[in-house]
């Protein structure tokens, strides 16, 4: 195991970014995370921090971290994910961690190690301190990249179990430190036709699945997509488009299958469970005026928005702590999802925030500017000292 103890915080990145933890969806390696969770738990320790595993079935875990001043006290949760995307079609070694032009390169430098790093070193000046007015808890979950089963097991259970409740979650993400309090969530779901397959030469004995779902897309596309009114000032309008079809197998053969897989954004303020009911009205109301049409929904994918709706004071707080290192405090919201989300919809007051260009997230030379990290450091140092107004 790499060293326990650092001389700086772009050293503990080095160290973080030479795990493999590509997500195990696209690895297939199981529990990916693993070893990274294991060794930031032993330099935490090393620390003088305290731990606590949150077992999620197998070797897996989220890794709590935490520094408690006080059992009156609020508690400011942290939470970082310790999964990165593929290293396919790197232009850089994506394990080692490189530093040159004041960048730390390495898959997961920017896209979220280098938050996980800030926020450790971070805790152990602020717990080397001595006193302050917050307890301080860093999560590290897995699987943010794909399946965010992390995060929904530490918002949906995990957190329950413990003897506090978070007064605000800062979630790391690279948003060159910008304060973001909202994102537009995501309703990704299947739609099948069913058909009867026949010899070509005789299409009158079979009925084609395609032949359905052309007047299944022309009833979304014309019904349902023209009717999203929904708009956030901070993340747009909400979205809805058909960017999968596959249907048929051979040329000769009436096709009995067909599926279109659609992708809509709901805003902040719309609820993303009422999303598929209100295709389904349309669908029956398809099927009554065309009952040979075989047609069904499958269940959804779903990731809430980020509301900033009953944050504000929680992101008051933040941005004051911002304000105070002479630093942004524009509220802002961004196109893509982060575990926030999952936070606000379980009640607990959350924003993004991390050093870092989203940028360079995913990208094949993936890096982190050593002048971001450090005021990472710097920033969340001040949100640790910061009095909260919430709790
Ligand atoms: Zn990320």
């Amino acid at each position: 195991m790499a060293s326990t103890k650092h001389d700086s915080c772009e050293a503990l990145l080095i160290d973080m970014v030479a795990f493999d933890t590509v997500n195990h969806h696209i690895s297939g390696k199981a529990d990916a995370e693993v070893e990274l969770a294991r060794y930031l738990d032993a330099v935490a320790q090393a620390a003088g921090l305290d731990t606590r595993s949150l077992p999620l079935g197998g070797e897996s875990k989220n890794l709590l971290v935490f520094h408690e001043v006080d059992a009156a006290a609020p508690w400011l949760l942290f939470e970082s994910h310790l999964d990165t995307v593929t290293v396919d079609g790197m232009s850089i070694p994506p394990f080692t961690g490189v530093i040159r032009d004041g960048r730390v390169y390495g898959r997961g430098a920017c896209d979220t190690k280098g938050t996980g790093a800030a926020m450790l070193w971070a805790v152990q000046q602020y717990a080397r301190a001595g006193g302050g007015p917050n307890n301080i808890a860093i999560a590290y979950t897995i699987d943010e990249e794909i399946g965010k089963t992390g995060v929904r097991a530490l918002a949906g259970s995990q957190l329950a179990g413990l003897p506090w409740k978070p007064a605000g979650v800062i979630v790391g993400e690279p948003t060159m430190l910008q304060p973001v309090v909202a994102h537009n969530g995501i309703v990704r779901w299947t739609i099948h036709t069913r058909g009867v397959a026949a010899h070509s030469g005789n299409p009158a004995r079979g009925r084609s699945a395609i032949s359905m779902m052309v007047r299944v897309i022309d009833c979304i596309e014309q019904r349902y997509v023209p009717t999203l009114a929904a708009s956030h000032p901070l993340t747009g309008k909400a979205q809805c488009s058909i960017n999968v079809i596959r249907g048929g197998a051979q040329v000769n053969v009436i096709p009995d299958h067909c599926e279109i897989q659609i992708d809509r954004r709901v805003v902040p303020g719309e609820d993303n469970r009422l999303v598929v009911p209100a295709v389904e009205e349309l669908l029956e109301q398809l099927r009554c005026a065309h009952p040979d049409i075989a047609v069904e929904q499958q269940a959804p994918y779903l990731d809430p928005p980020l509301d900033p709706a009953g944050g504000e004071a929680f992101a008051a707080d933040v941005c004051r702590g911002l304000r105070s290192l002479g630093l942004p405090d524009e509220p802002a919201g961004v196109y893509y999802g982060t575990d926030a989300s999952q936070f606000s919809a379980a009640g607990i007051p959350a924003l993004v925030l991390g050093p870092g260009s989203i940028e360079q997230a995913h990208t094949r030379d993936e890096w982190l500017d050593l002048e971001q990290l450090h005021r990472g450091v710097q920033v969340y140092l001040e949100l640790m000292r910061t009095a909260l107004s919430v709790r």
